[in-house]
């Protein structure tokens, strides 16, 4: 990508340069349309048919690096982000998606830049315009407030920093990171992190990816830095501040295991987090290798309703390890299958959410159905009773409504799209367009359109006639090879 990049930005230089010699040639009214492209502001948002204010145009990020300076739960501190970004357009201003927090100081460049709020927009006047295809850096002093928090009425409840009795964890699903850091906080904007937070010496903090140092400061306190190796979307950027202990291993083809989990949750949880391999080896047999270098449960200590996929590190609720093997099972082969797909294989809108929560839950029940849980079939026949009722209030799987994005159409609901087709084309063809699938869009966004291209390129027909009245109908269109299932009457009111 980056030799790419290069060799565009090359060819654009080229072009000015033979278009400046063309103005000098030709007088007064090439040279207008030589000269630098007027700067304008970038846009306040990506159009995301959900959020339409999430991300910002006129630049792309190309790496985000987190400072915090911890010092006790729900406790506000020194915080600042600093963003390397290019410019896709010429520049007088951009946003950031920024909530909450004391603003102090922005400079882009080096130099003190202006700078407004409104709502969740940061809007930022730099010294002087950026030109197109620049790069520019952006730092941002604030003091971060731990206590920051927002409710959603769906099965993400309450997100934002999730404070523990000694620390946090966060949950920043769906567009919670802007009340963490300022950033592009949107699925589809994805950039590596470096995450360096300073902690009291009797506390621990991780992040996604490696830790790359550690080192003492000052006071007894502790300095670590994190570096998340591949591009992270910012819903899926973990922190763990607490007394953890770190528990080391190896998985299969050598991923490295690391479990974060609190003291005296080790011994609790240990039956569970050591079916990891397992769980690890099952989705591999599914859906090719594990797309990162590591990966780990990280046990919350907090009455969280729900668990949630940050990259390369689950976070699930201490409720999620302490139940029955089959609860824990299905919630912890449900998170680790979005490392695969919703974290490497990342959303374009939110409107592709379906692809992310749907496989989860249809692995999920899979692999539950051969491990003591139970019948798929039956729980596919449940959903398919309901799946007008859920299209009536919730929206078709590819078609949410805002409030009610994470109903259960998108997890059951969408599972049933998923099982519907592999009904429709036979498990081999499944395997093969999921396996197509995730390998084509590997560590990239990809949409509800690339996967009935994908599915039906791997099929050897053209599948979008019979997937596009699935996702996006206002019926449930027949079940193939279940002609007694039936879909219960909508109730209105
Ligand atoms: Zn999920």
């Amino acid at each position: 990508m980056r030799t790419y990049r290069t060799s565009r930005r090359r060819a654009r230089l080229a072009l000015a340069a033979a278009l400046t010699v063309t103005a000098a040639l030709t007088g007064p009214a090439a040279v207008s349309r030589a000269s630098a492209e007027t700067p304008t502001p970038g846009a306040a948002g990506l159009g995301d048919p959900m959020f339409p204010l999430d991300g910002n145009g006129g630049y792309t990020v190309r790496h985000y690096k987190l400072d915090f300076d911890w010092r006790a739960p729900k406790t506000p501190f020194p915080a600042a982000t600093t963003i390397r970004a290019t410019a896709t357009q010429a520049l007088s201003r951009f946003d950031l998606d920024f909530a909450g927090n004391e603003l102090h100081a922005v400079t882009v460049n080096g130099s003190p830049a202006q700078t407004r709020r409104d709502g969740d927009e940061l809007i930022i006047t730099p010294k002087s315009p950026i030109p197109r295809g620049s790069s520019f850096t952006v730092k941002v002093g604030y003091t971060a407030d731990p206590t920051q928090i927002r409710h959603r009425d769906d099965a993400i409840e309450d997100y934002g920093w999730i404070p523990t009795p000694d620390g946090t964890v966060l949950y920043p699903q769906p567009n919670g990171a802007k009340m963490i850091f300022p950033s592009n906080d949107h699925p589809s904007a994805r950039a590596p992190f470096t995450v360096r937070v300073t902690t009291p010496g009797d506390l621990t903090a991780v992040s996604n990816g490696r830790l790359v140092d550690r080192a003492e400061r000052p006071g007894g306190r502790v300095r670590w830095t994190y570096d998340s190796e591949q591009p992270v979307a910012t819903q899926l950027v973990q922190l763990a501040i607490g007394k953890y202990r770190l528990i080391d291993s190896t998985g299969p083809d050598g991923v490295a295991l690391r479990d974060v989990v609190p003291d005296d949750l080790v011994a609790p949880t240990k039956q569970y987090r050591d079916l990891t391999p397992d769980h690890l080896a099952w989705l591999r047999a599914q859906l090719g290798s594990y797309p990162f270098k590591r990966y780990g449960v990280l046990v919350g200590d907090t009455d969280l309703g729900v668990a949630l996929e940050t990259q390369t590190l689950s976070l699930l609720p201490k409720a999620d390890l302490l139940g029955t093997r089959v609860d824990a099972e299905r919630n912890l082969v449900h998170e680790l299958t979005h490392q695969w797909i919703g974290d490497s294989v990342g959303i374009a809108t939110w409107s592709d959410l379906w692809l992310s929560e749907g496989h989860a839950r249809f692995y999920e029940r899979l692999y539950s159905e051969a491990h003591g849980g139970d019948s798929f079939e039956a729980a596919m026949r449940t959903a398919y009773e309901n799946h007008d009722q859920w299209r009536h209030d919730y929206g078709a799987p590819a078609e949410p409504t805002e409030p009610n994005l994470f109903k259960r159409m998108r997890y059951d609901g969408s599972a049933l799209v998923l099982y519907a087709l592999r009904e429709k084309v036979g498990t081999e063809t499944f395997q093969r367009i999921e396996r197509a699938w995730v390998a084509k869009y590997r560590g990239r966004t990809t949409s509800t359109a690339d996967y009935i291209a994908t599915a039906s390129k791997a099929a050897g027909q053209d599948l979008s006639g019979f997937l596009r009245p699935w996702l996006y109908g206002a019926t449930t269109p027949p079940m193939p090879g279940h002609p007694d299932w039936v879909v219960r009457p909508v109730v209105t009111g």
